[in-house]
């Protein structure tokens, strides 16, 4: 067990970077650990091998300031000591003690050996942030079907295309980033299916208009595409992947209101690489297992609920970014220092930022909000969607559990949401813990209703070893 810092700090992408660079000037002792190679996150991902140019022009060019200075910021307080980095670090549960949280993570950073490391403090930021929304569609398990989220990994991390022909699906402004950074990279896009229509765009304009430097962002990736001659083609979905052994070509359809597909508006895209992406779902293990609260997020998806300084409802538990909600990365920026300034105050550390600046970041973080808002509901997941599964989809793929197995719990009024499904089906019983399947479980089970994820206790698989390591043991279920 280490010895007791104040603060420790789960997940250093930009919003754990931001929170751990302000309660370290601020004064505090940090531990800051993240289950990757290296500090960034998903939106500043960098390659692994340092020399990959190609991968490197992926690297975001917006927020790159902001991250330049956070790294410099998290180097110089690692040369006090104030500042324990551990990348190669998963957390892998947490508990609440009267004097404070214990954090167990799985050492990873001498793979394929793993030990368990017992971190202690007074207060805990989870900044854990989101992974890929995936609604399943016939072929979807075929090989060169992927996230969007995953595409953009392997660009950012490896400088790699995974295919040469990609078609892209789904909804929200991620996919044209994804779509962008393929074109650049040389894979030929043939096609980028947003279920939503553009008029979607119009039915909240203001936080929408209040936002240039988005609709600047946006207009980048689109003369991108346009340069590309790359075709984005609005309310069609990809409705099932063919292939033999590989994806070879997708059907697309143009969806009705409902977002069921329009008879007769049917297509073949040949492709051998396919992504999609309807969104991202809070990663929120943690907080669960600690008790944290959940609010609807308002896209789909429950999400910590927090105050304006970003506490939760668990004393001295604090959450930043987009377990928080999904916007993005200057969102989960703002709110990681709105956190580590609660934390400074509430254990009346010296350092605080003078209150007008503070006041300046609380007003930049509710209109980053309000434009995250404005975009889930202008890209909603369709209800509709489930008409595209036939009753032999996989919808868990762990397990092999289809949707007409799911459909039958269902219908026959045994399961009423996710968890019972699981019960009844073994469907989120796997290697992934539900995290594929799981808003795709809920929404078959309760459509309409926002996915908040089950408690699990032990948050990635780990060895027995690092089960039975040096720190405590894990909590018993109760
Ligand atoms: C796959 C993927 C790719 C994305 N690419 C882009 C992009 O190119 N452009 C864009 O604008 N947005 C992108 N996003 C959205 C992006 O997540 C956010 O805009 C931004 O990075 C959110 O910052 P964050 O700090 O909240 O979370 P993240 O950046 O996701 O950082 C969370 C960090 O927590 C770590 N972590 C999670 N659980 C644990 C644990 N139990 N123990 C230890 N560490 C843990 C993760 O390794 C990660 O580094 C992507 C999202 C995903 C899921």
């Amino acid at each position: 067990m280490s010895e007791p810092g104040d603060l420790v700090v789960v997940g250093a992408g930009p919003a754990g970077m931001a929170a751990a660079a302000t309660a370290l000037h601020g004064g505090l002792r940090v531990t800051l650990l993240d289950a990757g190679p290296e500090p960034g996150g998903q939106f500043w991902r960098r390659p692994v091998r340092a020399a990959d140019p190609a991968a490197r022009a992926a690297h975001p060019r917006r927020g790159r300031r902001t991250y330049r200075a956070l790294c410099a910021a998290l180097s110089a307080h690692r040369r006090t000591g104030r500042l324990t980095l551990l990348t190669d670090h998963h957390a892998w549960t947490a508990t609440r003690g009267e004097d404070g949280f214990t954090v167990h993570a799985v050492d990873r950073s001498r793979a394929p050996e793993e030990t368990d490391v017992a971190l202690r403090a007074p207060a805990l930021l989870v900044a854990t942030g989101a992974y890929d929304r995936q609604l399943p569609f016939p072929g979807w398990d075929l090989p060169g079907v992927l996230t969007a989220g995953g595409l953009q990994a392997l660009l950012k991390g490896g400088g790699v295309p995974a295919g040469a022909r990609v078609v892209l699906g789904g909804t929200g402004p991620f996919l044209l980033p994804v779509a962008a950074a393929l074109a650049t990279r040389g894979a030929e896009v043939a096609a980028v299916c947003e279920a939503s229509g553009p008029s979607a765009w119009l039915r909240r304009p203001g936080p929408l208009l209040r936002r240039p430097a988005r609709w600047a962002e946006a207009a980048g990736y689109a003369a991108v595409l346009a340069r590309h001659r790359v075709p984005v083609r609005t309310r069609t979905a990809i409705t099932a992947a063919e292939g033999t052994g590989r994806v070879a070509a997708v059907r697309t359809a143009l969806l009705d209101a409902d977002g069921s597909p329009l008879p007769g508006s049917e297509r073949r895209i040949a492709a051998d690489t396919v992504g999609v992406g309807w969104g991202f779902v809070p990663q929120l293990d943690l907080l669960v297992t600690l008790g944290c609260p959940l609010a609807d997020a308002g896209d789909g998806s429950m999400a910590a609920a927090v105050d304006g300084g970003q506490r939760t409802g668990v004393p001295g538990l604090y959450a930043a970014g987009e377990a928080c909600g999904v916007g993005g990365a200057a969102l989960a920026v703002g709110e990681g220092r709105l956190a580590a300034v609660s934390v400074l105050a509430d254990l009346g550390a010296p350092g605080r930022p003078n209150p007008r600046r503070l006041a300046a970041e609380r007003a930049a973080v509710a209109g980053h909000r309000a434009f995250a808002r404005a975009v889930a509901g202008a890209h909603p997941v369709p209800p509709g969607w489930s008409s595209w599964l036939t009753d032999d989809t996989p919808v868990c793929r762990c397990e092999e559990v289809t949707a007409g197995a799911v459909r039958s719990v269902c219908a026959d009024g045994s399961a009423a949401d996710h968890r019972q499904v699981k019960q009844l089906t073994r469907a989120g019983m796997g290697w992934c813990q539900g995290r594929m399947c799981g808003p795709a479980v809920h929404g078959l089970a309760a459509p309409g209703q926002p996915y908040a994820p089950a408690e699990r206790l032990i948050a990635t698989p780990l060895t027995l070893g690092a089960l039975a390591g040096p720190g405590e043991p894990p909590p018993v279920p109760s």
